[in-house]
């Protein structure tokens, strides 16, 4: 039914909490995790030539992302992972497409947000345009307010 899983990561509790639940499901399915980190361009700002902020979110992304395919891995599940630059709602989208991706699991908060909002706006813009599934996961309280 699942054989290509995506959890968009960033490296927050909530990305956490929806790593659990789709290496749950990938097991159950015999399914491929997808582990995306998207590098936000309005977040990095335009290119001053200084300090290359870009340089540094692309970092933590393999980071993120390659704790989260060994995570993934160390419970018997393949995995993958990838780094794109973008809008990430935009390049999740597109990640989904380009790998036939059959269902997205995400937080539905994440680093920078307020709990008070019902989602992320990530999340709420995935949620409104995907023409697949999307699971939202929120993380429990153990696991950390952000
Ligand atoms: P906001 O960003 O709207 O201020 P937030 O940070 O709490 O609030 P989102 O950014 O929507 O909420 O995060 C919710 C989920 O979206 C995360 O748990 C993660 O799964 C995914 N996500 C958010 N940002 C990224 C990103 N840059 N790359 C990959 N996945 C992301
Ligand atoms: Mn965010």
């Amino acid at each position: 039914m699942y054989e290509d899983i995506l959890v968009p990561t960033d490296g927050s509790a909530g990305a956490s909490a929806a790593l659990d639940e789709a290496i749950d499901l990938a097991d159950a399915f015999d399914a491929t995790v997808h582990s995306l980190y998207v590098v936000d361009v309005a977040a990095v700002g335009p290119d001053t030539g200084a300090v290359d902020l870009a340089e540094s979110f692309e970092r933590m992304g393999e980071e993120a992302t390659e704790a989260a395919a060994t995570r993934a891995r160390d419970a018997g599940v393949d995995a993958t992972r990838s780094v794109a630059t973008g809008s990430p709602h935009r390049a999740i989208l597109d990640y989904a497409d380009d790998h036939d991706i059959d269902l997205v699991v995400m937080g539905t908060h994440g680093r920078t947000g307020l709990e008070r909002y019902l989602l992320g706006s990530v999340t709420e813009k995935v949620v409104r345009a995907a023409e697949i599934p999307v699971l939202t996961v929120r993380a429990s309280e153990e696991e950390g307010e952000e």
